[in-house]
């Protein structure tokens, strides 16, 4: 009997909300899989049913200074990086740095072995758009010396970056521009507004709406996009894939969506918008649809319902944390 060896994928960024469920999925479809985490936004909870497992090893590493990984790679899956505006306020040079100094380092370490890249990319790469929904054809509208410029940018050098790897060096790239996504895993104290709104509901504390909360997103839930990544990553689509939920919501209307799934008394309070806040955001799908013939199956209804577990889940423990200090 032949035994074959399993592909091997490293993925950065791996202990991640989102890494940690690319690792969960590359390693049930077969996969040999490498995390690698600086842990700076990270954390060991998520992947820390994984240790143990035959085919997982994790690397405690800031890719921006190098990638060492020992024996031959067939994937690499670029996803470390600040991702929450809180966090890449936090961690503004970090977030530069990963993007630009990170992406370099893991296409030269995919140029190394062979191996096929695919970078984390963002609708942050459109800004505050003019056109809606956002196509990928689209060039976005960012303001490079705003707070959130440190992110958008880093992304869009991590593009460019990855597309002269793919045309001067014939490095094997994909491209996927990420629309916001939810699930369980999220931190709760990201700032980002569904764990902040979780959160507030769930400790009945008001939920805060910034501006008038007219402005818009469309909200995937995680197992959709990391089927979407898989897909794109088997494809040979190199242009880059929008993969997110094309059903929009006002930030105001989601918050009343929250309150009413977690039956809470909270309130509604209104907070001052933060600059540069994009006022519309909603991906275009037809590529994905097209080339990967992928679209999302949970609804919000269903994904919120799967992630409020998670969240009570969280907030008990802080209570029980919490109750154990005083
Ligand atoms: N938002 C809000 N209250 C919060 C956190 C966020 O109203 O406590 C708004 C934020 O201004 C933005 C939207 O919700 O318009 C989505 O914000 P998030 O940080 O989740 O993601 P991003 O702005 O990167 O899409």
């Amino acid at each position: 009997m032949t035994t074959s060896t399993p592909p091997r994928t490293l993925i950065t960024g791996g202990a991640g909300f989102l890494g940690s469920h690319l690792c969960d999925r590359f390693l049930a479809e077969g996969h040999e899989v490498i995390c690698m985490d600086n842990l700076i936004t990270g954390s060991p909870e998520n992947i820390g049913h994984l240790m143990g497992h035959e085919r997982f090893s994790f690397v405690k590493l800031d890719v921006t200074n190098f990638i060492y990984v020992k024996g031959n790679l067939d994937y690499v899956l670029h996803f470390a990086s600040p991702a929450s505006p809180i966090d890449y306020l936090k961690f503004p040079i970090q977030t530069l740095k990963v993007g630009a100094l990170g992406t370099h380092k893991a296409l030269g370490l995919a140029k190394e072995k062979d191996a096929r890249l695919l970078l984390a990319s963002t609708s942050e790469v459109y800004g505050d758009p003019q056109t809606h929904p956002q196509k990928e054809d689209y060039w976005g509208n960012v303001n490079p010396v705003g707070l959130r410029g440190v992110y958008d940018e880093a992304k869009r050098f991590a593009e460019a970056m990855t597309m002269a790897y793919h045309r001067y060096h014939d490095v094997e790239t994909r491209i996927v521009r990420i629309f916001n996504t939810y699930g369980p895993r999220m931190r709760l104290d990201d700032g980002r507004a569904l764990p902040t709104f979780m959160k507030q509901a769930l400790t009945d504390q008001p939920l805060t709406v910034f501006g008038d909360g007219s402005q818009t997103r469309s909200f995937c839930y995680v197992d959709d996009l990391v089927d979407g990544i898989y897909r794109l990553l088997l494809s040979d689509q190199v242009e880059p894939v929008n993969i997110g939920n094309p059903d929009e919501i006002s930030i105001l209307e989601f918050a009343k969506e929250i309150i009413e799934l977690t039956e809470s008394d909270s309130e509604i309070a209104f907070k001052p918008l933060p600059k540069d806040d994009p006022q519309v955001r909603q991906p275009d799908i037809s590529r994905a649809k097209d080339v990967l013939g992928w679209s999302p199956s949970y609804d919000r209804a269903e994904g919120l319902r799967e992630t409020l577990d998670y969240f009570e889940e969280q907030i008990a423990k802080r209570q029980t944390k919490e109750t154990a200090e005083v």
